[in-house]
Protein backbone atom coordinates (compact mmCIF):
# COMPACT_ATOMS: atom_id res chain seq x y z
CA UNK A 1 0.00 0.00 0.00
CA UNK A 2 1.29 3.19 -1.27
CA UNK A 3 0.84 6.91 -0.50
CA UNK A 4 -2.03 7.33 -2.58
CA UNK A 5 -5.39 9.76 -3.23
CA UNK A 6 -8.50 9.02 -3.55
CA UNK A 7 -10.05 9.90 -6.76
CA UNK A 8 -12.39 11.95 -5.50
CA UNK A 9 -13.53 15.97 -6.19
CA UNK A 10 -13.20 17.06 -2.46
CA UNK A 11 -14.61 20.60 -3.14
CA UNK A 12 -17.91 19.25 -5.11
CA UNK A 13 -19.30 16.90 -1.87
CA UNK A 14 -22.82 16.92 -0.95
CA UNK A 15 -21.89 17.94 2.15
CA UNK A 16 -24.00 21.01 3.53
CA UNK A 17 -23.29 24.16 5.69
CA UNK A 18 -24.85 22.24 8.04
CA UNK A 19 -22.38 19.53 8.11
CA UNK A 20 -24.92 17.22 6.66
CA UNK A 21 -24.58 14.45 4.01
CA UNK A 22 -27.56 14.55 1.61
CA UNK A 23 -28.39 14.48 -2.41
CA UNK A 24 -31.22 15.35 -3.77
CA UNK A 25 -32.71 14.26 -6.99
CA UNK A 26 -35.91 14.46 -9.06
CA UNK A 27 -36.86 12.87 -12.81
CA UNK A 28 -37.00 15.34 -15.60
CA UNK A 29 -40.89 15.74 -16.94
CA UNK A 30 -39.65 16.48 -20.28
CA UNK A 31 -37.86 12.49 -20.67
CA UNK A 32 -38.31 9.19 -19.68
CA UNK A 33 -35.61 7.69 -17.08
CA UNK A 34 -35.07 4.08 -16.20
CA UNK A 35 -36.82 4.97 -12.76
CA UNK A 36 -36.02 1.06 -11.68
CA UNK A 37 -32.64 0.85 -12.56
CA UNK A 38 -31.65 4.32 -11.45
CA UNK A 39 -33.57 3.73 -7.67
CA UNK A 40 -31.15 0.56 -7.61
CA UNK A 41 -28.06 2.17 -8.06
CA UNK A 42 -29.22 4.72 -5.50
CA UNK A 43 -29.83 2.43 -2.97
CA UNK A 44 -26.67 0.53 -3.60
CA UNK A 45 -25.00 3.79 -2.54
CA UNK A 46 -27.23 4.12 0.34
CA UNK A 47 -26.50 0.81 1.45
CA UNK A 48 -23.18 1.75 1.59
CA UNK A 49 -22.87 4.81 2.63
CA UNK A 50 -24.44 7.38 5.57
CA UNK A 51 -25.61 9.80 2.89
CA UNK A 52 -28.66 10.14 3.03
CA UNK A 53 -30.89 10.44 -0.49
CA UNK A 54 -34.03 12.66 -0.85
CA UNK A 55 -36.25 12.57 -3.94
CA UNK A 56 -37.95 15.70 -4.93
CA UNK A 57 -41.20 16.27 -7.15
CA UNK A 58 -40.54 15.82 -10.75
CA UNK A 59 -39.54 19.10 -12.70
CA UNK A 60 -37.52 20.63 -15.21
CA UNK A 61 -33.85 20.12 -15.63
CA UNK A 62 -32.85 24.24 -16.05
CA UNK A 63 -34.41 24.80 -12.38
CA UNK A 64 -32.92 26.77 -9.29
CA UNK A 65 -34.11 24.64 -6.18
CA UNK A 66 -31.91 26.94 -4.30
CA UNK A 67 -29.97 23.76 -3.10
CA UNK A 68 -28.01 21.44 -6.04
CA UNK A 69 -29.96 18.89 -7.23
CA UNK A 70 -29.47 16.13 -9.96
CA UNK A 71 -31.95 16.06 -12.61
CA UNK A 72 -32.63 12.52 -13.91
CA UNK A 73 -33.74 11.72 -17.18
CA UNK A 74 -33.09 9.88 -20.41
CA UNK A 75 -30.66 12.25 -22.46
CA UNK A 76 -29.25 9.49 -24.71
CA UNK A 77 -26.67 6.85 -23.15
CA UNK A 78 -25.68 6.84 -19.33
CA UNK A 79 -23.62 9.20 -17.94
CA UNK A 80 -23.22 12.28 -15.02
CA UNK A 81 -21.72 15.38 -14.41
CA UNK A 82 -19.04 14.65 -11.55
CA UNK A 83 -19.70 15.83 -8.01
CA UNK A 84 -21.82 18.96 -7.01
CA UNK A 85 -22.18 21.53 -9.34
CA UNK A 86 -24.29 23.92 -7.26
CA UNK A 87 -22.08 23.74 -4.29
CA UNK A 88 -19.32 25.96 -5.04
CA UNK A 89 -21.67 28.54 -7.81
CA UNK A 90 -20.48 26.78 -10.95
CA UNK A 91 -23.82 26.47 -11.52
CA UNK A 92 -27.10 27.76 -10.36
CA UNK A 93 -29.40 25.04 -11.69
CA UNK A 94 -30.27 21.34 -11.33
CA UNK A 95 -27.84 18.85 -12.68
CA UNK A 96 -28.59 16.34 -15.77
CA UNK A 97 -27.74 12.56 -15.12
CA UNK A 98 -28.87 10.25 -18.16
CA UNK A 99 -30.19 6.43 -17.26
CA UNK A 100 -31.60 5.32 -20.37
CA UNK A 101 -33.68 2.94 -20.80
CA UNK A 102 -32.27 -0.32 -22.04
CA UNK A 103 -28.85 1.79 -22.50
CA UNK A 104 -28.01 1.76 -18.57
CA UNK A 105 -27.28 -1.47 -16.64
CA UNK A 106 -27.26 -1.22 -12.99
CA UNK A 107 -23.15 -1.24 -12.25
CA UNK A 108 -22.79 1.64 -15.27
CA UNK A 109 -25.34 3.30 -13.45
CA UNK A 110 -24.03 3.05 -10.21
CA UNK A 111 -20.82 4.30 -11.85
CA UNK A 112 -22.45 7.34 -13.51
CA UNK A 113 -24.15 8.02 -9.81
CA UNK A 114 -20.62 7.61 -8.10
CA UNK A 115 -19.54 10.58 -10.65
CA UNK A 116 -22.70 12.29 -9.53
CA UNK A 117 -21.33 11.63 -5.95
CA UNK A 118 -17.78 12.95 -6.79
CA UNK A 119 -16.03 10.16 -7.33
CA UNK A 120 -13.44 10.32 -10.80
CA UNK A 121 -12.28 7.57 -12.51
CA UNK A 122 -9.78 4.30 -10.53
CA UNK A 123 -7.74 5.43 -14.24
CA UNK A 124 -7.49 9.03 -12.87
CA UNK A 125 -5.10 8.86 -9.93
CA UNK A 126 -2.47 11.10 -9.88
CA UNK A 127 -0.15 8.14 -9.42
CA UNK A 128 -1.74 5.40 -11.77
CA UNK A 129 1.37 5.22 -14.01
CA UNK A 130 2.83 3.40 -11.32
CA UNK A 131 0.19 0.83 -12.37
CA UNK A 132 -1.34 0.89 -15.65
CA UNK A 133 -0.21 2.28 -19.04
CA UNK A 134 -3.07 4.57 -20.99
CA UNK A 135 -2.66 4.41 -24.72
CA UNK A 136 -4.29 7.48 -25.57
CA UNK A 137 -3.77 6.79 -29.41
CA UNK A 138 -6.12 4.07 -29.26
CA UNK A 139 -9.11 5.59 -28.14
CA UNK A 140 -11.64 6.25 -30.63
CA UNK A 141 -11.43 9.80 -31.49
CA UNK A 142 -13.61 10.87 -34.93
CA UNK A 143 -12.01 13.56 -36.88
CA UNK A 144 -15.67 15.05 -37.73
CA UNK A 145 -17.81 18.55 -37.44
CA UNK A 146 -17.70 17.79 -33.53
CA UNK A 147 -13.81 17.40 -33.84
CA UNK A 148 -13.36 19.75 -30.13
CA UNK A 149 -16.00 18.15 -28.45
CA UNK A 150 -15.45 14.58 -29.34
CA UNK A 151 -11.58 14.86 -28.62
CA UNK A 152 -12.07 16.80 -25.34
CA UNK A 153 -14.22 13.91 -24.61
CA UNK A 154 -12.27 10.44 -25.42
CA UNK A 155 -9.44 12.56 -24.15
CA UNK A 156 -11.14 13.35 -20.82
CA UNK A 157 -12.25 9.52 -20.48
CA UNK A 158 -8.48 8.81 -19.61
CA UNK A 159 -7.08 12.06 -18.17
CA UNK A 160 -5.44 12.00 -15.04
CA UNK A 161 -6.68 14.28 -11.76
CA UNK A 162 -4.27 16.37 -10.26
CA UNK A 163 -3.05 16.35 -6.60
CA UNK A 164 -5.12 18.99 -5.40
CA UNK A 165 -8.00 17.87 -7.21
CA UNK A 166 -8.19 14.66 -4.33
CA UNK A 167 -8.40 14.03 -0.91
CA UNK A 168 -5.16 11.98 0.66
CA UNK A 169 -5.64 8.46 2.38
CA UNK A 170 -3.56 5.45 1.78
CA UNK A 171 -5.04 3.25 -0.56
CA UNK A 172 -4.25 0.52 -3.39
CA UNK A 173 -4.75 0.43 -6.92
CA UNK A 174 -8.22 -0.90 -7.50
CA UNK A 175 -8.71 -2.61 -10.58
CA UNK A 176 -11.91 -4.13 -9.91
CA UNK A 177 -13.21 -0.47 -8.81
CA UNK A 178 -16.77 0.27 -9.90
CA UNK A 179 -15.09 3.46 -11.30
CA UNK A 180 -12.63 1.47 -13.73
CA UNK A 181 -13.00 1.44 -17.41
CA UNK A 182 -13.09 -2.03 -19.07
CA UNK A 183 -9.15 -2.35 -21.35
CA UNK A 184 -10.84 -1.41 -24.70
CA UNK A 185 -13.73 0.67 -23.47
CA UNK A 186 -13.67 3.67 -26.10
CA UNK A 187 -11.18 1.93 -28.17
CA UNK A 188 -11.20 1.76 -31.70
CA UNK A 189 -13.45 -1.33 -33.39
CA UNK A 190 -10.95 -3.87 -33.50
CA UNK A 191 -10.43 -3.96 -29.65
CA UNK A 192 -6.43 -2.19 -29.23
CA UNK A 193 -6.06 -1.70 -25.58
CA UNK A 194 -6.70 1.82 -23.89
CA UNK A 195 -5.71 0.86 -20.42
CA UNK A 196 -2.51 -2.02 -20.04
CA UNK A 197 -1.91 -3.17 -16.48
CA UNK A 198 1.98 -3.25 -15.72
CA UNK A 199 1.42 -6.50 -14.02
CA UNK A 200 -0.37 -8.74 -16.66
CA UNK A 201 -1.64 -10.92 -14.04
CA UNK A 202 -3.88 -7.94 -12.82
CA UNK A 203 -5.20 -7.26 -16.71
CA UNK A 204 -8.45 -9.41 -16.64
CA UNK A 205 -9.66 -7.48 -13.63
CA UNK A 206 -10.52 -4.44 -15.73
CA UNK A 207 -12.93 -6.91 -18.00
CA UNK A 208 -14.43 -9.00 -14.88
CA UNK A 209 -16.01 -6.89 -13.39
CA UNK A 210 -17.93 -5.12 -15.59
CA UNK A 211 -18.90 -8.24 -17.47
CA UNK A 212 -19.85 -9.89 -14.00
CA UNK A 213 -21.93 -6.95 -12.89
CA UNK A 214 -19.68 -6.31 -9.61
CA UNK A 215 -20.57 -2.83 -7.70
CA UNK A 216 -18.94 -1.30 -5.41
CA UNK A 217 -15.63 -2.57 -4.45
CA UNK A 218 -14.52 -2.50 -0.49
CA UNK A 219 -12.60 0.64 -1.80
CA UNK A 220 -15.60 2.49 -3.21
CA UNK A 221 -16.96 1.88 0.01
CA UNK A 222 -13.65 3.21 1.54
CA UNK A 223 -13.21 6.12 -0.81
CA UNK A 224 -16.77 7.43 -0.02
CA UNK A 225 -17.07 6.61 3.99
CA UNK A 226 -13.79 8.50 4.16
CA UNK A 227 -14.28 11.55 1.76
CA UNK A 228 -18.07 11.77 2.92
CA UNK A 229 -16.77 11.97 6.70
CA UNK A 230 -18.99 8.59 7.67
CA UNK A 231 -16.77 6.96 9.71
CA UNK A 232 -16.11 9.94 11.74
CA UNK A 233 -20.35 9.85 12.01
CA UNK A 234 -20.58 6.68 12.64
CA UNK A 235 -18.34 6.59 15.59
CA UNK A 236 -19.92 9.11 17.18
CA UNK A 237 -23.52 6.89 16.76
CA UNK A 238 -21.95 4.30 17.92
CA UNK A 239 -20.09 5.62 20.96
CA UNK A 240 -16.35 4.68 19.38
CA UNK A 241 -13.93 7.04 20.15
CA UNK A 242 -11.45 6.89 17.47
CA UNK A 243 -8.60 7.32 19.40
CA UNK A 244 -9.17 4.97 22.57
CA UNK A 245 -11.58 2.87 20.22
CA UNK A 246 -11.33 0.77 17.66
CA UNK A 247 -8.72 1.34 15.39
CA UNK A 248 -8.79 0.26 11.93
CA UNK A 249 -5.68 -0.80 10.43
CA UNK A 250 -4.50 -2.04 6.62
CA UNK A 251 -7.26 -0.29 4.72
CA UNK A 252 -10.27 -0.98 6.70
CA UNK A 253 -12.55 1.53 7.86
CA UNK A 254 -15.28 1.88 11.03
CA UNK A 255 -18.91 0.96 9.58
CA UNK A 256 -22.47 1.48 9.89
CA UNK A 257 -22.04 -1.55 12.07
CA UNK A 258 -19.22 -0.30 14.45
CA UNK A 259 -16.90 -2.29 13.39
CA UNK A 260 -14.22 -2.46 11.53
CA UNK A 261 -14.73 -3.19 7.69
CA UNK A 262 -11.97 -5.22 6.49
CA UNK A 263 -10.26 -5.27 2.74
CA UNK A 264 -9.68 -8.55 1.39
CA UNK A 265 -6.79 -10.16 3.05
CA UNK A 266 -7.38 -9.25 6.47
CA UNK A 267 -9.28 -9.89 9.28
CA UNK A 268 -9.91 -9.41 13.07
CA UNK A 269 -11.65 -6.64 15.20
CA UNK A 270 -8.89 -3.96 13.80
CA UNK A 271 -8.13 -5.76 10.26
CA UNK A 272 -4.72 -6.28 11.87
CA UNK A 273 -4.56 -10.17 11.06
CA UNK A 274 -3.66 -10.88 7.68
CA UNK A 275 -5.11 -13.88 6.31
CA UNK A 276 -2.47 -15.10 3.84
CA UNK A 277 -4.27 -13.94 0.78
CA UNK A 278 -3.63 -11.79 -1.70
CA UNK A 279 -4.62 -7.92 -1.93
CA UNK A 280 -7.12 -9.09 -5.31
CA UNK A 281 -7.35 -12.71 -5.00
CA UNK A 282 -8.37 -14.71 -8.45
CA UNK A 283 -11.73 -15.00 -8.90
CA UNK A 284 -14.09 -17.46 -9.89
CA UNK A 285 -14.07 -18.21 -13.52
CA UNK A 286 -10.11 -16.56 -13.45
CA UNK A 287 -9.16 -19.41 -12.28
CA UNK A 288 -7.07 -20.57 -14.99
CA UNK A 289 -3.54 -18.27 -13.95
CA UNK A 290 -0.68 -20.29 -15.53
CA UNK A 291 2.75 -19.29 -14.89
CA UNK A 292 5.02 -21.22 -18.02
CA UNK A 293 8.75 -21.02 -17.59
CA UNK A 294 9.72 -24.15 -19.24
CA UNK A 295 9.10 -25.76 -22.73
CA UNK A 296 5.85 -27.90 -23.17
CA UNK A 297 2.13 -28.30 -23.86
CA UNK A 298 -0.10 -26.71 -21.78
CA UNK A 299 -4.02 -27.51 -21.80
CA UNK A 300 -6.23 -24.66 -20.28
CA UNK A 301 -9.00 -27.89 -19.74
CA UNK A 302 -9.97 -28.89 -16.11
CA UNK A 303 -8.09 -25.80 -14.43
CA UNK A 304 -11.20 -25.13 -12.25
CA UNK A 305 -13.30 -23.13 -14.83
CA UNK A 306 -17.03 -23.04 -14.10
CA UNK A 307 -19.98 -21.58 -15.09
CA UNK A 308 -21.64 -21.86 -11.45
CA UNK A 309 -24.30 -19.00 -12.00
CA UNK A 310 -24.90 -18.77 -8.50
CA UNK A 311 -25.06 -14.83 -7.01
CA UNK A 312 -24.81 -13.19 -10.33
CA UNK A 313 -25.92 -10.10 -11.03
CA UNK A 314 -25.74 -10.37 -14.79
CA UNK A 315 -26.91 -13.44 -16.08
CA UNK A 316 -25.03 -12.44 -19.39
CA UNK A 317 -21.62 -12.97 -17.12
CA UNK A 318 -22.26 -17.01 -17.40
CA UNK A 319 -21.18 -16.47 -21.45
CA UNK A 320 -17.44 -15.18 -19.99
CA UNK A 321 -14.34 -17.11 -19.37
CA UNK A 322 -10.97 -15.44 -18.35
CA UNK A 323 -7.45 -16.74 -18.79
CA UNK A 324 -4.23 -15.56 -17.94
CA UNK A 325 -0.74 -16.91 -18.99
CA UNK A 326 2.46 -15.63 -18.25
CA UNK A 327 4.95 -16.97 -19.92
CA UNK A 328 8.94 -15.73 -18.10
CA UNK A 329 12.07 -17.11 -19.78
CA UNK A 330 14.70 -17.98 -17.43
CA UNK A 331 17.41 -16.37 -19.56
CA UNK A 332 18.11 -12.40 -20.33
CA UNK A 333 18.50 -13.58 -23.78
CA UNK A 334 15.28 -15.83 -24.36
CA UNK A 335 12.12 -14.99 -25.34
CA UNK A 336 8.69 -17.20 -25.05
CA UNK A 337 7.17 -18.41 -28.08
CA UNK A 338 3.50 -19.65 -28.09
CA UNK A 339 1.76 -21.42 -30.47
CA UNK A 340 -2.15 -21.52 -29.98
CA UNK A 341 -4.23 -25.18 -30.22
CA UNK A 342 -7.75 -24.24 -30.10
CA UNK A 343 -9.85 -27.06 -29.73
CA UNK A 344 -12.06 -26.22 -32.67
CA UNK A 345 -12.54 -30.06 -33.24
CA UNK A 346 -14.44 -30.12 -30.08
CA UNK A 347 -16.36 -26.84 -30.58
CA UNK A 348 -17.60 -28.79 -33.49
CA UNK A 349 -18.97 -31.61 -31.81
CA UNK A 350 -20.43 -29.87 -29.17
CA UNK A 351 -22.54 -28.34 -32.09
CA UNK A 352 -22.42 -30.99 -34.58
CA UNK A 353 -26.07 -30.37 -35.86
CA UNK A 354 -26.79 -28.22 -38.61
CA UNK A 355 -27.98 -25.41 -35.84
CA UNK A 356 -24.32 -25.26 -34.64
CA UNK A 357 -23.45 -24.97 -38.73
CA UNK A 358 -25.73 -21.84 -39.46
CA UNK A 359 -25.51 -19.99 -35.55
CA UNK A 360 -22.08 -20.09 -35.05
CA UNK A 361 -19.16 -21.62 -37.20
CA UNK A 362 -20.79 -19.31 -40.62
CA UNK A 363 -20.87 -16.92 -38.67
CA UNK A 364 -17.65 -17.13 -36.86
CA UNK A 365 -16.03 -14.88 -40.28
CA UNK A 366 -18.41 -12.13 -39.27
CA UNK A 367 -18.79 -12.13 -35.89
CA UNK A 368 -16.96 -9.17 -34.28
CA UNK A 369 -14.53 -9.37 -31.55
CA UNK A 370 -17.12 -8.21 -29.04
CA UNK A 371 -19.40 -10.78 -29.19
CA UNK A 372 -16.79 -13.54 -28.89
CA UNK A 373 -13.72 -12.18 -26.73
CA UNK A 374 -10.56 -10.83 -26.87
CA UNK A 375 -6.85 -12.28 -26.72
CA UNK A 376 -4.73 -9.44 -25.02
CA UNK A 377 -0.79 -10.77 -25.45
CA UNK A 378 2.25 -9.26 -25.61
CA UNK A 379 4.84 -7.66 -23.05
CA UNK A 380 2.71 -5.70 -20.62
CA UNK A 381 5.50 -4.17 -18.36
CA UNK A 382 6.72 -2.28 -21.77
CA UNK A 383 3.09 -1.40 -23.22
CA UNK A 384 3.93 -3.59 -26.12
CA UNK A 385 0.49 -5.43 -26.40
CA UNK A 386 -1.36 -6.66 -29.27
CA UNK A 387 -5.40 -7.65 -29.55
CA UNK A 388 -6.52 -10.62 -31.45
CA UNK A 389 -10.10 -11.49 -31.90
CA UNK A 390 -11.10 -15.13 -30.28
CA UNK A 391 -13.38 -15.92 -33.80
CA UNK A 392 -10.25 -15.06 -35.71
CA UNK A 393 -8.64 -17.57 -34.16
CA UNK A 394 -11.21 -19.88 -34.40
CA UNK A 395 -10.92 -19.34 -38.08
CA UNK A 396 -7.68 -20.27 -38.39
CA UNK A 397 -8.01 -23.89 -38.88
CA UNK A 398 -4.65 -24.99 -41.12
CA UNK A 399 -1.88 -25.38 -38.54
CA UNK A 400 0.35 -23.21 -40.11
CA UNK A 401 -2.24 -20.47 -39.83
CA UNK A 402 -2.46 -20.92 -36.35
CA UNK A 403 -1.62 -18.00 -33.76
CA UNK A 404 1.91 -17.75 -33.11
CA UNK A 405 3.19 -15.32 -30.20
CA UNK A 406 6.57 -14.17 -29.87
CA UNK A 407 7.74 -12.17 -26.92
CA UNK A 408 9.57 -9.29 -27.55
CA UNK A 409 11.25 -9.49 -23.75
CA UNK A 410 11.44 -11.49 -21.18
CA UNK A 411 8.06 -12.14 -20.16
CA UNK A 412 5.35 -12.29 -22.57
CA UNK A 413 2.15 -12.42 -21.70
CA UNK A 414 -2.15 -13.57 -22.97
CA UNK A 415 -5.21 -12.74 -21.67
CA UNK A 416 -7.99 -14.24 -22.91
CA UNK A 417 -11.75 -13.32 -22.55
CA UNK A 418 -13.86 -15.76 -24.19
CA UNK A 419 -16.88 -14.82 -24.98
CA UNK A 420 -18.18 -17.65 -27.61
CA UNK A 421 -20.97 -18.07 -25.96
CA UNK A 422 -22.81 -15.08 -26.39
CA UNK A 423 -23.31 -15.44 -30.06
CA UNK A 424 -24.60 -19.04 -29.45
CA UNK A 425 -26.65 -18.53 -26.11
CA UNK A 426 -24.65 -21.69 -24.31
CA UNK A 427 -22.36 -21.19 -21.84
CA UNK A 428 -20.88 -24.31 -22.34
CA UNK A 429 -19.02 -22.79 -25.48
CA UNK A 430 -17.15 -20.64 -23.63
CA UNK A 431 -16.29 -23.30 -21.76
CA UNK A 432 -14.76 -25.06 -24.39
CA UNK A 433 -13.54 -22.10 -26.29
CA UNK A 434 -11.78 -21.62 -23.50
CA UNK A 435 -10.00 -25.02 -23.38
CA UNK A 436 -6.71 -23.99 -25.55
CA UNK A 437 -4.01 -25.49 -25.65
CA UNK A 438 -0.59 -23.59 -25.60
CA UNK A 439 2.79 -25.37 -26.86
CA UNK A 440 5.44 -23.25 -25.64
CA UNK A 441 8.91 -22.87 -26.44
CA UNK A 442 12.15 -20.30 -25.15
CA UNK A 443 14.98 -19.32 -28.00
CA UNK A 444 18.12 -16.89 -28.01
CA UNK A 445 16.81 -13.49 -29.17
CA UNK A 446 17.41 -13.45 -32.75
CA UNK A 447 18.21 -10.24 -32.10
CA UNK A 448 21.48 -10.81 -30.18
CA UNK A 449 22.88 -13.18 -33.06
CA UNK A 450 22.73 -12.02 -36.31
CA UNK A 451 22.86 -14.38 -39.20
CA UNK A 452 23.13 -14.45 -43.05
CA UNK A 453 22.30 -16.54 -45.26
CA UNK A 454 21.60 -15.92 -49.16
CA UNK A 455 18.33 -18.12 -50.02
CA UNK A 456 15.18 -18.04 -47.61
CA UNK A 457 15.61 -21.94 -47.27
CA UNK A 458 19.07 -21.58 -46.06
CA UNK A 459 17.33 -20.28 -42.91
CA UNK A 460 18.19 -22.73 -40.05
CA UNK A 461 15.06 -21.69 -38.31
CA UNK A 462 15.30 -20.59 -34.43
CA UNK A 463 18.61 -20.48 -32.74
CA UNK A 464 18.52 -23.78 -30.56
CA UNK A 465 17.96 -23.37 -26.88
CA UNK A 466 21.45 -23.42 -25.08
CA UNK A 467 19.89 -25.11 -22.29
CA UNK A 468 18.71 -28.02 -24.41
CA UNK A 469 20.46 -31.36 -24.04
CA UNK A 470 19.54 -32.39 -27.72
CA UNK A 471 22.46 -31.71 -30.32
CA UNK A 472 24.40 -28.94 -28.22
CA UNK A 473 26.97 -31.10 -25.50
CA UNK A 474 29.83 -30.55 -28.18
CA UNK A 475 29.08 -26.95 -27.62
CA UNK A 476 28.85 -27.15 -23.68
CA UNK A 477 32.23 -29.43 -23.93
CA UNK A 478 33.54 -26.75 -26.34
CA UNK A 479 32.71 -23.92 -23.73
CA UNK A 480 34.20 -25.39 -20.99
CA UNK A 481 36.81 -26.10 -22.32
CA UNK A 482 37.51 -22.83 -23.46
CA UNK A 483 36.60 -21.54 -20.18
CA UNK A 484 39.32 -23.33 -19.01
CA UNK A 485 42.11 -22.40 -21.36
CA UNK A 486 40.77 -18.70 -20.27
CA UNK A 487 40.75 -19.60 -16.51
CA UNK A 488 44.76 -20.45 -17.53
CA UNK A 489 45.53 -17.97 -19.64
CA UNK A 490 43.85 -15.54 -17.09
CA UNK A 491 46.17 -16.74 -13.97
CA UNK A 492 48.86 -16.77 -16.03
CA UNK A 493 48.59 -13.26 -17.16
CA UNK A 494 48.03 -12.34 -13.63
CA UNK A 495 50.82 -13.83 -12.70
CA UNK A 496 53.15 -11.61 -14.73
CA UNK A 497 51.14 -8.52 -14.26
CA UNK A 498 51.88 -9.20 -10.49
CA UNK A 499 55.70 -9.67 -11.05
CA UNK A 500 55.99 -6.63 -12.67
CA UNK A 501 54.37 -4.88 -10.09
CA UNK A 502 51.80 -3.17 -12.37
CA UNK A 503 48.56 -4.65 -10.22
CA UNK A 504 47.18 -2.22 -7.65
CA UNK A 505 46.44 -5.47 -5.06
CA UNK A 506 45.30 -3.90 -1.58
CA UNK A 507 44.16 -0.84 -2.32
ZN1 LIG B 1 -17.33 7.28 -15.91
Amino acid sequence: MSSLKLNIQSKRLWIDANDQQQVWYYYDVQTQADKEVFEAAVKSWADTTCIKFNRGQPGGCTENRGHGAVCVGSFGGCWSLVGNSYSNGWSRSSQKMSVQPNGCELAAAAHEFGHALGLQHEQSRPDRQEYIWVNYENLDIKIDGQLDNNVKQAWYQASMCEKGQTVDIPMPYDFLSIMQYGASDFAKEDGRMVYVTRDPRSQYMLDYHRNAGMLQTHYDKLVMNVAYKCDVLWRKTCGDNGNSGTKCLNGGYFAKSCKCECPEGYSGSDCGSKTGSPLFPVLDRAKVMVDITSPGLYDMADRGMNMNTENLILQQFVFFQFITVVARANHIRKRAAITVNQPFEQIQQTFGSSFGQVNFLNNLEIADCQVTGFFYWGDAAHNKMRTECVSSVYNNELPSERLHLRGRNQTLSITVICALGKMSKDPSVSLKAAEFKLDATFHINPKMQLRTFQNPSDDPGPLADPDSASGSNAGKIAGIVIGVLLGVALIVGLGVAWKMGKLPIGK
